[in-house]
């Protein structure tokens, strides 16, 4: 898929419209469109790349903001005392669907361990 046809790259350009709850330079913080958990946000890199795999030493400082936007996003929610989880999927068997590396935060009930 080109990165024209890509859904996470029309959100982050704000052609297709979501539930925005944090924007910075680099990327975007979303409410998830069929939410898994009470709190379920989306942090998506503005610039596209398919997947972590697809990520390389120049993504160091993004990969390292991404995670520091994801504690001011759980602390704005109101979810960072109690605790939330911070993960992304990879590939198929990791269960990634969207071809545009994305994290999940999730919280606000508890997660159950392990996932799958
Ligand atoms: P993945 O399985 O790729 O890690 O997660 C993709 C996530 O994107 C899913 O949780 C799915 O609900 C969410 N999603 C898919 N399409 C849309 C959309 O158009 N808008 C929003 N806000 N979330 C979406
Ligand atoms: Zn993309």
């Amino acid at each position: 898929m080109s990165e024209g046809d890509c859904l996470f790259c029309k959100i982050a350009k704000q052609e297709i419209p979501a539930q925005v709850v944090y924007e910075d330079d680099q990327l975007v913080a979303i409410k998830d469109i069929d939410p898994v958990a009470p709190v379920h946000i989306l942090l998506i890199p503005k610039s596209h790349r398919a997947s972590l795999n697809d990520c390389s030493e120049e993504d160091r400082k993004l990969l390292g903001d991404i995670q520091l936007a994801a504690v001011a996003v759980a602390k704005k929610l109101n979810i960072a005392e109690e605790g939330y989880r911070l993960l992304c999927n990879c590939g198929p068997a990791g269960g990634q669907a969207v071809m545009h590396v994305h994290y999940h935060l999730l919280g606000g009930r508890d997660l159950g361990w392990p996932p799958g």
